[in-house]
C-alpha cells in the first residue's frame, strides 16, 4: 500500500447550522449552492465534504428531502468527494429525524457527537446516551463511518465508553471542535491534552472555530492530524475580512500545508486512511 503518512486530509465544511447571509453573503445554503460551493472545494484540492442542510427560509434544518437533492446533486458529478453528514444540523429533533439521512443516503461518514453540553450559553445540545447508542447501531448497520466530535474532554471518555461496548469499533475516528462556548478553547494546551486521551490507533482531525482557526490548523499539521475549513466554523478569511468562498480556505490550507512539505489526501486517500470501505 502506498505510504499514507505524510497525507493530510482536508475537510471542507461550507455550511453549517449557524452562520446566515447577512453574517457572510458568500455562505451557501441551499442545495445547488452547496453542491456548486462542494466541487469548487474539490476541485481547489479538498478531501472530503462535512453537509448540513437548510429550510427554505436558511433556517437550520435535518430535512432529508434537502440532505436528499444536495447528495443527489454531488453525485451526479465527476466530483468524487468524501461525504460526511452532520446528524447535528437541527436542535431538539427526535432521535430517528437525525438518522433517516444516514440510513437512506448512506453517506462513507457522519457525525458522531459524543455527549451533551451547554451550546454557547443559550441552549441545551443534546446527545443522550440512548441517541448515541441508537445512533452508533445505526452507522453499523449501514456502514457509516462515525466521526466522533469532540468539544470537551468527558465526550473522548463517552467515546471509550461507547468502544468497549461495541457501539464505536476501532479504529475510531475523533474530530476536536475547539472554541465554541460551552465546550474547550481553541488552545494549543488543550488540543495536545485531547490528543493523548485518544487510543493509539485512532485517526484524529482538528479545528479552531473563530480566531482559533489558524493556531489549531498549524498545531494540527504539525502534529500530524487532518485538518477542517469552512464557513460553518469561520466567516472571516482573516480578521475583519469575510471568506470569499470556502473554496479560498480550501487553497490557503493546501498552501500552508505544501509549505511545511505535507501533503494533501485525495478522496480515495481518505478513504484508504480512515478505511472506508464501501458506499462511496
Ligand atoms: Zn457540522
Amino acid at each position: 500500500m502506498e505510504n499514507l503518512d505524510n497525507k493530510v486530509i482536508l475537510t471542507v465544511a461550507p455550511t453549517g447550522a449557524w452562520p446566515s447571509k447577512k453574517d457572510n453573503p458568500n455562505i451557501p445554503l441551499q442545495p445547488e449552492e452547496i453542491a456548486k460551493d462542494v466541487y469548487a472545494c474539490w476541485q481547489a484540492g479538498a478531501s472530503i465534504a462535512h453537509i448540513h442542510v437548510r429550510d427554505d427560509e436558511d433556517k437550520s434544518s435535518m430535512d432529508f428531502e434537502k440532505f436528499k437533492e444536495a447528495v443527489e446533486l454531488i453525485r451526479a458529478t465527476d466530483c468524487d468527494i468524501v461525504l460526511n453528514l452532520t446528524t447535528s444540523g437541527q436542535l431538539h429533533l427526535a432521535d430517528e429525524a437525525r438518522m433517516q439521512h444516514v440510513i437512506e443516503l448512506k453517506p462513507e461518514l457522519a457525525s458522531f457527537d459524543c455527549g451533551s453540553m451547554n451550546w454557547a450559553h443559550s441552549t441545551v445540545f443534546e446527545n443522550s446516551p440512548t441517541f448515541l447508542e441508537k445512533l452508533g447501531t445505526v452507522m453499523q448497520e449501514n456502514n457509516v463511518k462515525p466521526e466522533i466530535e469532540i468539544f470537551d474532554a468527558g465526550m473522548v471518555y463517552n467515546a471509550l465508553y461507547y468502544l468497549k461496548k461495541g457501539i464505536l469499533k476501532a479504529p475510531l475516528h475523533f474530530q476536536f471542535v475547539l472554541g465554541v462556548p460551552g465546550g474547550m478553547t481553541a488552545t494549543v494546551d488543550n488540543l495536545l491534552f485531547l490528543k493523548n486521551l485518544i487510543p493509539a490507533d485512532s485517526t484524529w482531525g482538528a479545528l479552531g472555530v473563530g480566531q482559533g482557526h489558524l493556531p489549531i490548523m498549524y498545531t494540527t499539521l504539525a502534529l500530524g492530524g487532518h485538518v477542517r475549513v469552512g464557513m460553518e466554523d469561520n466567516i472571516y478569511y482573516s480578521k475583519g475580512v469575510l471568506a470569499k468562498s470556502n473554496a479560498e480556505f480550501v487553497e490557503r490550507t493546501i498552501r500552508t500545508a505544501t509549505e511545511i512539505n505535507k501533503e494533501i489526501a485525495t478522496p480515495d486517500e481518505a478513504r484508504q486512511i480512515l478505511g472506508l470501505t464501501a458506499n462511496a
